[in-house]
Protein backbone atom coordinates (compact mmCIF):
# COMPACT_ATOMS: atom_id res chain seq x y z
CA UNK A 1 0.00 0.00 0.00
CA UNK A 2 1.52 3.17 -0.87
CA UNK A 3 1.48 5.91 1.59
CA UNK A 4 -1.07 9.05 0.20
CA UNK A 5 -3.68 10.99 1.51
CA UNK A 6 -6.19 8.26 0.19
CA UNK A 7 -4.30 5.64 2.57
CA UNK A 8 -6.07 7.02 5.87
CA UNK A 9 -9.50 6.87 3.98
CA UNK A 10 -9.19 3.44 2.37
CA UNK A 11 -7.36 2.03 5.69
CA UNK A 12 -10.39 3.22 8.02
CA UNK A 13 -13.13 2.00 5.81
CA UNK A 14 -12.02 -1.33 5.40
CA UNK A 15 -11.14 -1.73 8.97
CA UNK A 16 -14.90 -0.88 9.26
CA UNK A 17 -15.89 -3.57 7.43
CA UNK A 18 -13.66 -6.15 9.05
CA UNK A 19 -14.68 -4.96 12.62
CA UNK A 20 -18.54 -5.39 11.71
CA UNK A 21 -17.28 -8.88 10.11
CA UNK A 22 -15.69 -10.02 13.60
CA UNK A 23 -18.78 -8.53 15.15
CA UNK A 24 -20.97 -10.15 13.97
CA UNK A 25 -19.05 -13.61 14.03
CA UNK A 26 -18.00 -12.89 17.34
CA UNK A 27 -22.27 -12.47 18.18
CA UNK A 28 -23.08 -15.59 16.03
CA UNK A 29 -20.97 -17.79 18.35
CA UNK A 30 -22.03 -16.23 21.43
CA UNK A 31 -19.78 -13.70 22.14
CA UNK A 32 -19.41 -9.88 22.18
CA UNK A 33 -17.23 -8.28 19.57
CA UNK A 34 -14.58 -7.70 22.36
CA UNK A 35 -14.14 -10.80 22.81
CA UNK A 36 -12.08 -11.19 19.72
CA UNK A 37 -8.38 -9.32 19.25
CA UNK A 38 -7.74 -8.27 15.88
CA UNK A 39 -4.02 -8.12 15.39
CA UNK A 40 -2.69 -6.39 11.55
CA UNK A 41 -0.54 -8.48 10.22
CA UNK A 42 2.03 -6.10 8.81
CA UNK A 43 4.72 -7.91 6.45
CA UNK A 44 5.89 -5.60 3.16
CA UNK A 45 4.00 -2.27 4.75
CA UNK A 46 6.26 0.82 5.36
CA UNK A 47 5.87 2.38 9.05
CA UNK A 48 3.98 5.24 8.17
CA UNK A 49 1.00 3.05 6.35
CA UNK A 50 1.18 0.90 10.02
CA UNK A 51 0.65 3.91 11.98
CA UNK A 52 -2.02 4.90 9.31
CA UNK A 53 -4.02 2.19 10.15
CA UNK A 54 -3.35 1.73 14.06
CA UNK A 55 -4.72 5.57 14.37
CA UNK A 56 -7.96 4.17 13.18
CA UNK A 57 -8.07 2.71 16.64
CA UNK A 58 -9.98 -0.33 15.66
CA UNK A 59 -6.26 -2.52 15.91
CA UNK A 60 -5.43 -4.54 19.38
CA UNK A 61 -2.36 -5.69 18.20
CA UNK A 62 0.50 -5.32 15.21
CA UNK A 63 1.63 -8.68 13.85
CA UNK A 64 5.14 -8.82 12.70
CA UNK A 65 6.74 -11.50 10.60
CA UNK A 66 9.94 -10.71 9.94
CA UNK A 67 12.90 -9.42 12.58
CA UNK A 68 13.88 -6.89 10.28
CA UNK A 69 11.25 -5.48 9.49
CA UNK A 70 10.09 -5.36 13.22
CA UNK A 71 13.18 -4.10 14.28
CA UNK A 72 12.55 -1.00 11.49
CA UNK A 73 9.11 -0.54 12.91
CA UNK A 74 10.21 -0.10 16.37
CA UNK A 75 13.52 2.20 15.84
CA UNK A 76 10.28 4.31 13.69
CA UNK A 77 7.99 4.22 16.72
CA UNK A 78 5.65 2.42 14.15
CA UNK A 79 3.36 1.06 17.09
CA UNK A 80 3.18 3.46 19.48
CA UNK A 81 -0.46 3.17 19.82
CA UNK A 82 -0.92 -0.74 20.29
CA UNK A 83 1.86 -3.42 21.56
CA UNK A 84 3.24 -5.85 18.49
CA UNK A 85 3.43 -9.47 18.45
CA UNK A 86 6.25 -11.48 16.70
CA UNK A 87 4.15 -14.00 14.33
CA UNK A 88 7.10 -15.62 11.73
CA UNK A 89 9.27 -18.18 12.09
CA UNK A 90 11.66 -17.47 13.99
CA UNK A 91 15.18 -18.21 14.27
CA UNK A 92 17.49 -18.60 17.62
CA UNK A 93 20.33 -16.73 16.13
CA UNK A 94 17.52 -13.63 16.14
CA UNK A 95 15.79 -14.17 19.47
CA UNK A 96 17.51 -10.88 21.05
CA UNK A 97 16.11 -8.71 18.84
CA UNK A 98 12.36 -10.28 20.07
CA UNK A 99 12.29 -11.58 23.71
CA UNK A 100 11.23 -8.89 25.46
CA UNK A 101 10.47 -6.24 22.77
CA UNK A 102 7.41 -7.71 21.59
CA UNK A 103 4.01 -8.82 24.19
CA UNK A 104 3.40 -11.78 22.18
CA UNK A 105 5.73 -14.62 20.04
CA UNK A 106 2.37 -16.27 18.80
CA UNK A 107 5.14 -18.70 16.71
CA UNK A 108 6.69 -21.08 18.92
CA UNK A 109 7.76 -24.04 17.19
CA UNK A 110 9.61 -26.23 18.88
CA UNK A 111 10.60 -26.97 22.27
CA UNK A 112 14.57 -26.10 21.70
CA UNK A 113 12.77 -22.52 20.18
CA UNK A 114 10.72 -22.39 23.46
CA UNK A 115 13.68 -22.89 25.27
CA UNK A 116 16.37 -20.47 23.76
CA UNK A 117 13.18 -17.77 24.29
CA UNK A 118 13.35 -18.71 27.50
CA UNK A 119 17.21 -18.44 28.44
CA UNK A 120 17.07 -14.61 26.21
CA UNK A 121 13.87 -13.84 28.54
CA UNK A 122 16.23 -14.68 31.42
CA UNK A 123 18.86 -12.54 30.57
CA UNK A 124 17.02 -10.04 29.80
CA UNK A 125 15.25 -9.99 33.08
CA UNK A 126 11.65 -10.72 31.89
CA UNK A 127 9.27 -13.50 31.34
CA UNK A 128 8.10 -13.75 27.72
CA UNK A 129 4.67 -14.31 26.58
CA UNK A 130 4.83 -16.99 23.88
CA UNK A 131 1.89 -19.19 22.02
CA UNK A 132 2.71 -23.07 20.83
CA UNK A 133 1.95 -23.19 17.07
CA UNK A 134 0.52 -26.01 15.72
CA UNK A 135 0.78 -27.32 12.27
CA UNK A 136 -3.09 -28.60 12.39
CA UNK A 137 -3.02 -30.00 8.51
CA UNK A 138 0.61 -31.75 8.91
CA UNK A 139 1.68 -29.70 6.12
CA UNK A 140 5.45 -30.74 5.29
CA UNK A 141 6.03 -26.70 4.58
CA UNK A 142 5.24 -25.35 7.93
CA UNK A 143 6.08 -24.97 11.09
CA UNK A 144 4.98 -26.29 14.37
CA UNK A 145 3.87 -28.88 16.89
CA UNK A 146 1.51 -32.08 15.94
CA UNK A 147 -1.83 -31.13 17.63
CA UNK A 148 -1.44 -34.91 18.59
CA UNK A 149 1.78 -34.20 20.85
CA UNK A 150 0.13 -30.88 22.95
CA UNK A 151 -0.25 -33.62 25.30
CA UNK A 152 3.39 -34.09 25.73
CA UNK A 153 4.53 -30.83 24.92
CA UNK A 154 2.76 -28.77 27.73
CA UNK A 155 4.06 -30.39 30.65
CA UNK A 156 7.35 -29.82 29.15
CA UNK A 157 7.21 -26.05 28.50
CA UNK A 158 5.50 -25.56 31.71
CA UNK A 159 8.97 -26.82 33.32
CA UNK A 160 10.65 -23.93 31.66
CA UNK A 161 11.09 -20.85 33.60
CA UNK A 162 11.21 -17.51 31.63
CA UNK A 163 8.17 -18.03 29.50
CA UNK A 164 4.00 -18.15 29.88
CA UNK A 165 2.31 -19.83 27.33
CA UNK A 166 -0.85 -18.10 26.60
CA UNK A 167 -2.64 -20.13 23.94
CA UNK A 168 -2.15 -21.49 20.76
CA UNK A 169 -1.86 -20.20 17.08
CA UNK A 170 -2.05 -21.88 14.09
CA UNK A 171 -2.51 -21.17 10.25
CA UNK A 172 -4.42 -23.65 8.59
CA UNK A 173 -3.76 -24.13 4.71
CA UNK A 174 -4.38 -21.79 1.93
CA UNK A 175 -8.72 -21.82 1.63
CA UNK A 176 -9.65 -22.34 -1.93
CA UNK A 177 -13.24 -22.82 -1.69
CA UNK A 178 -15.13 -21.45 1.39
CA UNK A 179 -15.17 -23.08 4.32
CA UNK A 180 -12.92 -25.20 3.48
CA UNK A 181 -10.75 -24.75 7.01
CA UNK A 182 -13.68 -25.01 9.20
CA UNK A 183 -12.64 -28.63 10.48
CA UNK A 184 -9.10 -27.39 11.28
CA UNK A 185 -10.58 -24.48 13.35
CA UNK A 186 -12.75 -27.13 14.70
CA UNK A 187 -10.14 -29.40 15.87
CA UNK A 188 -7.60 -26.26 16.99
CA UNK A 189 -10.99 -25.61 19.00
CA UNK A 190 -11.37 -28.86 20.87
CA UNK A 191 -7.36 -29.08 21.58
CA UNK A 192 -7.49 -25.66 22.86
CA UNK A 193 -10.25 -26.44 25.39
CA UNK A 194 -8.67 -29.57 26.53
CA UNK A 195 -5.37 -28.39 26.88
CA UNK A 196 -7.19 -25.54 28.99
CA UNK A 197 -8.85 -27.78 30.94
CA UNK A 198 -5.57 -29.12 31.97
CA UNK A 199 -3.85 -27.10 34.82
CA UNK A 200 0.00 -26.80 34.02
CA UNK A 201 2.65 -24.19 36.03
CA UNK A 202 3.00 -21.01 33.48
CA UNK A 203 0.44 -22.41 30.98
CA UNK A 204 -2.57 -20.09 30.25
CA UNK A 205 -4.84 -21.08 27.54
CA UNK A 206 -6.11 -17.37 27.03
CA UNK A 207 -5.84 -16.70 23.23
CA UNK A 208 -6.88 -19.13 20.35
CA UNK A 209 -5.09 -17.39 17.58
CA UNK A 210 -6.80 -18.57 14.31
CA UNK A 211 -8.12 -16.79 11.08
CA UNK A 212 -6.79 -14.57 8.39
CA UNK A 213 -8.24 -12.32 5.66
CA UNK A 214 -10.21 -15.15 3.73
CA UNK A 215 -11.18 -17.58 6.75
CA UNK A 216 -11.63 -15.07 9.91
CA UNK A 217 -14.92 -15.22 9.88
CA UNK A 218 -15.31 -18.80 9.86
CA UNK A 219 -12.52 -19.24 12.55
CA UNK A 220 -14.51 -16.62 14.95
CA UNK A 221 -17.70 -18.80 14.44
CA UNK A 222 -15.71 -21.90 15.11
CA UNK A 223 -14.33 -20.27 18.52
CA UNK A 224 -10.96 -18.25 17.49
CA UNK A 225 -10.68 -15.09 19.59
CA UNK A 226 -7.61 -13.84 17.87
CA UNK A 227 -7.54 -13.12 14.47
CA UNK A 228 -4.50 -12.01 12.21
CA UNK A 229 -5.59 -10.26 9.12
CA UNK A 230 -2.79 -8.96 6.16
CA UNK A 231 -4.47 -8.26 3.05
CA UNK A 232 -8.02 -7.31 3.95
CA UNK A 233 -6.72 -4.25 5.84
CA UNK A 234 -3.65 -3.33 3.68
CA UNK A 235 -4.72 -4.68 0.24
CA UNK A 236 -2.55 -7.57 -1.55
CA UNK A 237 0.66 -7.38 -1.11
CA UNK A 238 3.72 -7.12 -3.85
CA UNK A 239 5.92 -9.08 -2.31
C1 LIG B 1 0.73 -12.78 6.61
C2 LIG B 1 0.20 -13.49 7.78
C3 LIG B 1 -1.13 -13.36 8.18
C4 LIG B 1 -2.14 -12.55 7.41
O1 LIG B 1 -2.38 -13.10 6.16
P1 LIG B 1 -3.45 -12.44 5.16
O2 LIG B 1 -3.90 -13.57 4.32
O3 LIG B 1 -2.73 -11.39 4.40
O4 LIG B 1 -4.53 -11.89 6.00
C5 LIG B 1 -1.53 -14.02 9.34
N1 LIG B 1 -0.69 -14.77 10.05
C6 LIG B 1 0.59 -14.94 9.70
C7 LIG B 1 1.47 -15.79 10.55
C8 LIG B 1 1.06 -14.31 8.55
O5 LIG B 1 2.33 -14.49 8.19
Amino acid sequence: MIYNENAAIVLSERLKEIKERIAQAALRSGRGDKDVFLVAATKTQPSEIIKEALRTGKIDFAGENRVQELRGHLEDGAYLQVPVHFIGHLQTNKLKYVVGKVKLIQSVDSINLASEVAKQAQKAGVTQDILLELNVAGEESKFGFSPERLDEILPQVSKISGINVRGIMAIPPKQEIPGQNRPYFERLRQVFIDSKAKKYDNVFMDYLSMGMSEDYYDAILCGSNMVRIGTAIFGKREA
